[in-house]
């Protein structure tokens, strides 16, 4: 006789799952499952859709058959409803696996500019640099796929299209498909409205190589995952090219363990900030480029400011060239101050929240705000936490035990203690004064 009813025996079965699976595939998987009904003999499960009964049936029905009560005939006495879909999402969740479909207006053009000898090479980008090069000279038979992440305006995109024009230029038989990932989920949804899904499957079995642009847009977009996920196997299965680029590693993606995977199959490179020189370089080069003539120390002076993001850096060239153009000058030193110092001072004057704190830090030491604010001892963690206290101290006025609290929850003596063991450090570690300095200034630009 059982001694639990079939939802009590659903309750201990989701304990014992969260237990043991990952954080992600729980997230995904299985906790938007529902009971809808149960009664002392069945129990109903509401899934989001059919993705979500499959997932549950194949990777848990051993621990399904060990939790729940079976029927007479031995089969689990479980069953299935569709949720209905929410009003906004246009895709009905209960259609079977859609084809994609492609039209020509979504396709991303490459941009003329990003090609890879525009591409300036500092020690931050050298390994994906060789890694893009390398899949751009014997595409599909290198790394497959390739992923491309790193914050934002550092590059990615522009590697990315670099690849393209390569293959375009050298390989003219390969067919290449560039696409963000924002149009790859329109055409599916134009696709399904249209019923033109035949069409998008064809065009992506003739595709050679496969270039996707921020796949973070995929997050949270289950159905749109799932058919991602098969096109990119049916893909990799014949040998066909695909990067990817997103603003994190695949494991920091809200995304389902199978995606996650096969993202983690081929190469993972990373595109870091570049250093000082890397961006005096680039400096010169996009003034070249724009047919502006700034001097070593003019690039010098506007790189030690801005660091953290390239484009920021063109965006404070065109505001130069706009300037001299307008005036009729060249690009001194002088131009350069009083252009500058005024964005500079509009920058300045922006109040240091804690947010942009934690978010600096985080990006300098590559670690995840929620790391900082966590409890790991783990040293990579812990020395980014203890910058981010002894900054905030240093520049926010505030009591020490609100700043504390920030860090999800910890006490003032623990704020006092890291900003004692960072002030005496960075007088011993000079690395380390460097990387608070540049982290300062970010916080404050
Ligand atoms: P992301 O896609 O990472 O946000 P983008 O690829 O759009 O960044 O790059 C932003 C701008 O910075 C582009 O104009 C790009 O040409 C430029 N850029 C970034 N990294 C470099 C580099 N190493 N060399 C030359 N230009 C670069
Ligand atoms: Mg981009």
């Amino acid at each position: 006789m059982l001694t639990k009813t079939p939802k009590e025996c659903w309750e201990d079965f989701i304990h014992f799952v969260e237990e043991c699976c990952s954080a992600t595939e729980f997230q995904n998987w299985i906790a938007p499952i529902k009971v809808d009904s149960s009664t002392d003999s069945e129990l109903v499960l509401e899934v989001p859709n059919i993705f979500v009964q499959e997932y549950l049936l194949q990777n848990f029905k051993k621990h399904l058959d060990n939790f729940l009560p079976t029927k007479a005939n031995g089969q689990l006495a479980l069953s299935f409803v569709i949720a209905a879909p929410k009003k906004q999402t246009p895709l009905k969740t209960e259609q079977p696996a859609p084809p994609l479909m492609v039209t020509e207006k979504q396709e991303c053009s490459l941009n003329p500019l990003y090609t890879f000898e525009h591409f300036i090479e500092g020690t931050s980008n050298q390994f994906v640099k060789s890694a893009a090069l390398g899949i751009a000279l014997r595409p599909g038979k290198s790394y497959n796929p390739l992923f491309i992440h790193g914050g934002v305006g550092l590059g990615k995109t522009h590697l990315l299209h670099a690849i393209g024009h390569y293959v375009k230029q050298h390989h003219k038989r390969l067919k290449v498909h560039c696409i963000t990932t924002e149009s790859f989920i329109n055409d599916l949804v134009d696709a399904l409205r249209n019923k033109t899904t035949e069409k998008m499957k064809r065009f992506y079995r003739t595709l050679d190589v496969l270039l996707v642009d921020d796949i973070q847009f995929l997050q949270s977009r289950l159905n749109f995952e799932e058919e991602f996920c098969n096109m990119f196997e049916a893909l990799i299965n014949q040998n066909k090219q695909i990067v990817i680029t997103s603003d994190k590693p695949p494991g920091e993606l809200k995304l389902s363990e199978r995606m996650i995977a096969r993202m983690e199959w081929g190469l993972v490179a990373n595109v870091g900030i570049p250093d000082l020189e890397t961006r005096v370089a680039i400096l010169q080069h996009k003034a070249d480029q724009k047919g502006i003539k700034i001097s070593h120390k003019v690039a010098f002076f506007i790189a030690e400011r801005i660091f953290n993001n390239v484009r920021q850096l063109e965006g404070a060239l065109n505001r130069l060239a706009a300037f001299s153009q307008m005036m009729g000058l060249d690009v001194t030193e002088e131009i350069v101050e009083n252009t500058l110092s005024e964005l500079f001072q509009k920058t300045q004057s922006k109040r240091v929240s804690m947010d942009n704190i934690l978010k600096s830090v985080a990006i300098m030491f590559g670690v995840r705000v929620s790391d900082l604010c966590g409890s790991s001892r783990a040293k990579n963690i812990a020395l980014p936490r203890q910058v981010a206290m002894y900054l905030a101290k240093e520049m926010i006025n505030d009591s020490l035990m609100k700043l504390a609290a920030s860090f999800g929850g910890k006490t003032h003596s623990t704020l006092l203690h890291a900003w004692k063991k960072i002030s005496n450090q960075i007088g011993k570690d000079e690395m380390l004064r460097r990387q608070i300095q540049m982290a300062r200034r970010n916080i404050e630009s």
